[in-house]
């Protein structure tokens, strides 16, 4: 029993966070940054920082994460950050020859105060940044938000140092996909263009950390949207923001700085957050919806009613992000399965209630809890009250399910110990098949390993 400390009582908890569900913000903005073709993402702070940020990315995707750091030591925790914020931009330019720069603040820079719209300006200003080139950033000071809305503050960067306005119309939509995986991104593109609408999406991290083996080194791999389609993402006829927390806050900058009207939309995670991002594609593109997709999606329709027999009732516990976890209730209802405990580290007053909007007739006594203290620990003992049937979240579930003997479903931000999530996308029609044979494949598994030889089946 790893976590054999973690009391069935719960006591109301404040200023204290146990496991907590969620990381630093400056991990999703380097993630964001990655989504830019010729980007190198700079961590304007100490090295340990940017080490942790590189290393949980790493680790996630399998792939090496390369990002510049200011390097800070006592001198600039003193002084401030700004000389060597200046020589880092020069270095890497002259070096590394990226064709922009993406820098995010951390703990430290913000606690000094370090002004990155100031600095910015000054390499420019200083000749340190070529002609061409190009300079953006954002503000990620960890002791607030989470690697969610880190990932958001990049996302309004980019728009606020690419985008641009020209005055022509151009016939394509933007897609702000939010933090989902490099496979996702590429579902969404097929998607797209199986519709034959015109997007422009960004960030798009697929061919950049999930790239192939050919035994060639590319710093700045294949994939990543262009500076020049950002750019004219400010002349596009609509914007879909995939995700509240993640695109909300850029799809508006969009709208405010270039009048690009936006939806705000659930992740396309399982049936019917799929429908509707389909039908809202198809309605900001003006193009139909073709009959290969009522294919893909009646397949689904047919494994889920062929299935539910097994998942019917089922009770789950889940934790993560709220982007990831709104459509994945919904699905898991769609499933006749019964969301019970649900957490995220994330705050943002609406994921509680949009939770509670959705479980209102089929699970009304979810417990939801989001922000600082909702933390794995919580999510623990609430399990150790009310047992469930299936946990679903990062690798740091492992323990819980082994301490409770439950089917676990890796599923979010990290996944450190398993692969998959970077190549099978988990969204659209088809990634909810994929999805649904996870978590039934884990549960048959279980309930293989549990039943003695008078009920052990070989046929469903
Ligand atoms: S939480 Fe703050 S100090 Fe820790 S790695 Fe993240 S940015 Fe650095």
């Amino acid at each position: 029993m790893l976590l054999r400390h973690t009391p069935k009582e719960i006591k109301e908890r404040k200023a204290l966070t146990i496991n907590p569900a969620k990381t630093c913000q400056p991990v999703g903005a380097m993630y964001a940054a990655l989504g830019i073709h010729g980007c190198l993402p700079h961590s304007h702070g100490s090295q340990g920082c940017c080490s942790y940020h590189r290393s949980v990315l790493t680790r996630h995707y399998k792939d090496p994460i390369m990002a510049g750091t200011s390097s800070f030591t006592e001198g600039s925790s003193v002084f401030g950050g700004q000389a060597n914020l200046l020589q880092a931009i020069a270095n890497m330019f002259t070096i590394y020859d990226p064709d922009l720069v993406a820098i995010h603040s951390t703990c430290l820079s913000e606690t000094i105060g370090d002004d990155l719209n100031q600095i910015a300006q000054k390499a420019i200003d200083d000749g340190k940044v070529p002609e061409g080139k190009k300079v953006i950033f954002c503000n990620t000071p960890s002791y607030i938000g989470s690697h969610v809305t880190g990932f958001s503050n990049m996302c309004t960067g980019i728009v606020k140092g690419l985008a641009e306005h020209t005055g022509v119309a151009r016939d394509q939509v933007n897609i702000l996909p939010g933090w989902v995986e490099p496979s996702d991104m590429r579902e969404i593109k097929r998607i797209a263009e199986a519709m034959g609408a015109r997007i422009v999406m960004y960030p798009d991290t697929s061919d950049v950390v999930d790239t192939p083996q050919t035994g060639e080194y590319k710093m700045y791999p294949d994939g990543g949207t262009s500076v020049e389609a950002i750019a004219s993402s400010g002349d596009s006829i609509k914007t879909l923001a995939l995700g509240k927390w993640a695109s909300e806050d850029a799809a508006k900058l969009l709208d405010s700085k270039f009048k690009v009207p936006f939806d705000v939309l659930d992740i396309p995670v399982g049936l019917s957050a799929t429908d509707r991002f389909v039908e809202a594609l198809a309605n900001a593109a003006k193009v139909s919806i073709p009959d290969s997709f009522v294919a893909e999606r009646g397949r689904l329709v047919d494994v889920i009613s062929d299935m539910s027999q097994y998942l019917h009732g089922r009770k789950v516990a889940l934790f993560g992000d709220p982007d990831q976890l709104i459509p994945l209730t919904e699905f898991l209802l769609d499933l006749d399965m019964i969301p019970t405990h649900i957490v995220s580290g994330t705050p943002g007053k609406k994921f509680t209630e949009r939770i509670k909007e959705l479980c209102a007739e089929r699970a009304p006594n979810v417990n939801v809890k989001n922000g600082p203290q909702a933390d794995i620990f919580q999510l623990h003992q609430w399990m150790k009250n009310e047992p469930v049937d299936l946990l679903m979240g990062n690798t740091y579930g492992k323990y819980i399910a082994r301490d409770e003997d439950v089917p676990f479903v890796r599923y979010g931000f990290p996944i450190l110990d398993r692969i998959g999530h970077s190549y099978f996308p988990s969204i659209g029609y088809t990634g909810g098949i994929r999805l649904l044979e996870k978590i039934l494949g884990t549960i048959m598994d279980k309930i293989d390993r549990d039943s003695d030889g008078t009920d052990f089946e070989l046929v469903m």
